[in-house]
């Protein structure tokens, strides 16, 4: 709430600075005429239009500074992360588990139920013994496609997921699995489907 808020605040001084900046520019530009005439007015009204514009592109550069330093930006970092080896509970700077050394976390419970929105055009695809398979090339409705360095893309369900984070997806199965568990494979010639 208090966020959403200084975002409004943020909002209507934007806007505040604008309106003011195209009154300041007339204002400057009636002068200007009045002392140097008429063909300076133009310039005159430029040349404040164009400060203001600069103090708006750096206010706007500085509010993410500037949510930061009023702590309002810590909501975009999850606070806890969750050890996909054994399920406890971290805190998301710490490199291993406290509880059993693992280094593996992601945002959800290992077990919960993944959905496609864990699986990200570009992520890495881990299998169980940690050897990577590729990387995620497109995403259907039950399973997504991993393109495969010299192999045959492979379609791979998302019930194979054992867990994600931001960059990786790690898969239930070993290595030796893969391809070999009568998952879909796309056509080789044209598009896949
Ligand atoms: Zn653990």
């Amino acid at each position: 709430m208090r966020v959403v808020l200084v975002a409004m605040l943020l909002a209507l001084t934007a806007l505040f600075t604008l309106a003011l900046g195209v009154w300041l520019a007339a204002w400057v530009g009636l002068e200007v005429r009045r002392v140097y005439g008429q063909e300076w007015e133009m310039l005159g009204f430029l040349a404040v239009v164009l400060v203001m514009a600069g103090i708006a592109a750096l206010a706007y550069r500085w509010q993410d500074q500037l949510m930061n330093m009023l702590g309002l930006a810590s909501y975009a970092v999850p606070e806890t992360l969750f050890c996909q080896t054994c399920g406890a509970t971290s805190s998301p700077d710490a490199m291993a588990c406290t509880a059993c050394g693992g280094t593996r976390f992601a945002i959800s419970m290992p077990g919960a139920p993944k959905t496609r929105w864990h699986v990200q055009i570009g992520m890495d695809v881990l299998c169980s013994d940690g050897r990577p398979v590729g990387t995620v090339k497109r995403r259907r409705v039950k399973d997504f496609l991993v393109a495969r360095a010299l192999q045959r893309d492979v379609y791979v369900p998302f019930s194979a997921i054992a867990g994600a984070n931001a960059r990786e997806v790690h898969l239930s199965v070993p290595f030796d699995m893969v391809g070999h568990s009568g998952w879909a494979r796309p056509a080789l010639v044209g598009r896949p489907n």
